[in-house]
């Protein structure tokens, strides 16, 4: 088969979005979720390395939305994706049903404040294309108190068009919105309710609202069929992505957040050679102020902060991986889990088992550092 490459799943607005003509569950040029974890880690990888760049040149924002059906694994893409951004310049919006405050505003009003400023990046989980999605199934806005002028026009119709503008607007004045809908089939939304319902752990995550939206899943098809082919612009893309496969959703936004990042292709700043040369002196100054003679760092895993990126430093570089089992070893007591992991390293299997591990070791951690 070809290799399937994200633009296989972007709209910029030419070709037509047809739902009913996607597969949800399409794995593209994999036939398992083996095949596919060295790229997802590498992924990862590079892109906690393009954020810190974006972020030391502050020249552009970027905001990924998220969109979805209940239990498409939204919160799980972003979750093990995301979790690579530094939260230094990188975080998570969700946005609920309004508030009365915010229900008495447009429906742009609550966004302005998770703007993302140059060099940051915004995570939408869920955002103004409510609007035209919950907003158009159920025709909320006939719930509302309004001039009686916006009762005279096609209030869907005009939110395209004032989603689309104010898309452009951010583009123009510095930020990038990329939106990614995770598409799941409808057999597949049973399975996992299914499994919220028999699993103790996931029960929380069922409410009979979700069971209720399952109902109109006809109508927000159509909506979100209408959605990407409304909003879809050359340079603020819809990304439809195959959401039957947990994993292959994951490896295809990993891929979409690299891609877009490689596209801004940030670059360190540089210092004028004025101010070069006056910290030299001063370095001069730093090593004198030291009792021996300054030696440069040896190179270390990062500290126990991200178990993505963590997981991905061990799988690109088997010497880090060494170095950090002899230090830690020592250092950290209650990191077992990451010592059996680094003792079984050469043929790190799967990524979940590397991030659930470290996520154990730091839970001891946290507890031997409390007691
Ligand atoms: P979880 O994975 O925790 O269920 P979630 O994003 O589904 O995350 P919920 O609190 O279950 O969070 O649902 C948020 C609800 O808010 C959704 O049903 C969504 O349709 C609704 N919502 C978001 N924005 C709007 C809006 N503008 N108008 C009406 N409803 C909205
Ligand atoms: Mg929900």
């Amino acid at each position: 088969m070809a290799k399937q490459g994200v633009d296989d799943y972007k709209y910029v607005g030419k070709e037509k979005f047809r739902i009913d003509k996607f597969d949800s569950a399409d794995t593209g040029e994999f036939t398992d979720r083996a095949e596919a974890v060295d790229e997802f880690v590498h992924n990862l990888l590079k892109i906690n390395k393009l954020q810190q760049k974006l972020y030391a040149e502050r020249k552009e924002g970027v905001i990924f939305v998220f969109q979805a059906m209940d239990a498409a694994g939204k919160d799980g893409v972003i979750r093990t994706v995301c979790n690579t951004l530094s939260p230094h310049g990188g975080r998570e919006y969700c946005f609920k049903v309004p508030s009365s405050e915010e229900s008495s505003h447009d429906y742009l009003w609550r966004f302005w404040s998770a703007m993302p400023a140059r060099g940051n990046i915004s995570i939408f989980n869920r955002s103004y294309y409510e609007d035209v999605l919950v907003g158009k199934v159920h025709k909320l806005w006939e719930n509302q108190i309004l001039p009686d002028r916006m009762r005279k026009t096609d209030i869907i119709k005009q939110r395209y068009e004032q989603i689309k503008n104010f898309e452009k607007y951010l583009y123009d004045t510095g930020t990038r919105v990329i939106k990614i809908f995770l598409n799941v089939s409808k057999e597949e939304q049973a399975r996992r309710f299914i499994s919220r319902i028999d699993t103790e752990k996931k029960n929380w995550k069922i409410s009979s609202g979700d069971i209720k939206e399952r109902k109109f899943w006809d109508d927000y098809m159509e909506a979100f069929e209408t959605m990407v082919n409304e909003t879809s612009t050359e340079v603020n893309p819809w990304y439809v992505v195959p959401a039957d496969h947990k994993w292959y959703a994951r490896l295809t936004v990993s891929r979409i957040v690299l891609k877009t990042l490689e596209e801004i292709d940030p670059q360190w700043p540089v210092i004028s050679d004025e101010e070069l040369e006056a910290v030299q002196e001063y370095r001069k100054e730093l090593a004198a102020s030291l009792p021996g003679e300054y030696l440069p760092p040896v190179p270390q895993l990062p500290e126990f902060a991200n178990p993505g990126i963590l997981a991905a430093e061990i799988v690109e570089n088997e010497e880090r991986a060494k170095i950090v089992e002899k230090t830690e070893r020592r250092k950290a007591r209650g990191f077992r889990a990451v010592e059996e992991l680094l003792e079984n390293s050469p043929s790190i299997g799967s990524l979940d088992a590397i991030i659930e591990a470290i996520a154990e070791a730091r839970d001891t951690e946290t507890e031997f550092e409390s007691k």
